[in-house]
């Protein structure tokens, strides 16, 4: 379960003396819908024990990412803020990807697809309808025989469009005081998501701390970009940004142009330091 997951990970209570609670619920059923700030989605969902909080600080693990460039603040907020059904919802842009030897012809999928873009043919295979998909994501929490999944080919440009607004729906839905925070420590090129840990890109660099999280993420790319071109001069960048060299298909600083276009946020900032 993700409890026992937290725990492993060093997110239990004992060593932590304080609580620790998964916002949308052990089942991931907690969730609250909020209205979308963007293009892409009339309705967004958030973990809901988020939004009962009186106060939040959030706390970043900056890393690359192989489809977003880099994993900072504002990734953080849209996928660690958002339930279930929210972070598949960011995924599903081009709808699932249909793994059908594993099907079973159950059904649930098409119960829970409310355009009809899945079906069962004769011989009881199932079937997408690319066009009619809403990217919704229905399915993909209904199915359990592991035949629909992320499809992660899907337009890099449109995913980051899909997070920005998450991490707005959740700025905008939460109203009582918020900070952000993000470790410069142990930058490795892929998420923590990954089973794995890479050696880190570039020297421990710090950790940074502000009620902006676009300035954030702006100084922890420009300080992460500095270190690495400073370790390994030889090191090509593309646009001045190594995580597009890393992760070539991917525009990180995409993320903060979009986000601060939707008001979540300046990509100027000062450096103060804290000894
Ligand atoms: S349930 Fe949603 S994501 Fe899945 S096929 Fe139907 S519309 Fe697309
Ligand atoms: S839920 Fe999965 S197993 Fe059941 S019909 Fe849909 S794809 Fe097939």
């Amino acid at each position: 379960s993700h409890s026992l997951l937290a725990a492993m990970h060093g997110f239990d209570p004992l060593r932590l003396g304080a609580p620790v609670l998964l916002a949308d619920g052990l089942k991931s059923h907690n969730q609250i819908s909020v209205p979308g700030i963007g293009s892409h989605f009339e309705h967004c969902y958030l973990a809901g024990d988020l939004l009962d909080a009186d106060a939040m600080i959030s706390v970043t693990h900056f890393t690359g990412h192989e489809l977003t460039g880099f994993g900072g603040v504002l990734k953080n907020l849209a996928m660690g803020c958002a339930s279930r059904q929210g972070k598949m919802h960011q995924h599903c842009g081009m709808g699932p990807k249909v793994h059908a030897a594993k099907c079973i012809g159950c059904g649930r999928c098409v119960e829970v697809c409310a355009p009809g873009a899945l079906a069962l043919d004769e011989s009881g295979n199932i079937t997408l309808d690319q066009a009619a998909c809403t990217g919704c994501a229905n399915c993909l929490l209904a199915c359990k025989q592991e035949c629909l999944y992320i499809n992660w080919d899907l337009d890099a440009r449109h995913f980051l469009e899909r997070m920005v607004e998450y991490a707005g729906a959740f700025l905008t839905a939460f109203t009582w005081p918020l900070m952000h925070m993000s470790f410069l420590l142990q930058v490795t090129p892929n998420c923590d998501c990954k089973t794995y840990s890479n050696a880190p890109i570039c020297p421990d660099t710090g950790i940074l701390a502000s009620y902006d999280p676009v300035a954030l993420d702006q100084a922890g790319l420009d300080l992460v970009n500095a270190a690495v071109q400073q370790g390994s001069p030889s090191m090509e960048a593309s646009n001045g940004d190594v995580f597009s060299t890393l992760h070539p298909r991917t525009n990180g600083p995409a993320i903060l142009e979009l986000a601060e276009k939707m008001g979540l946020g300046s990509r100027t900032y000062s450096l103060q330091t804290v000894q």
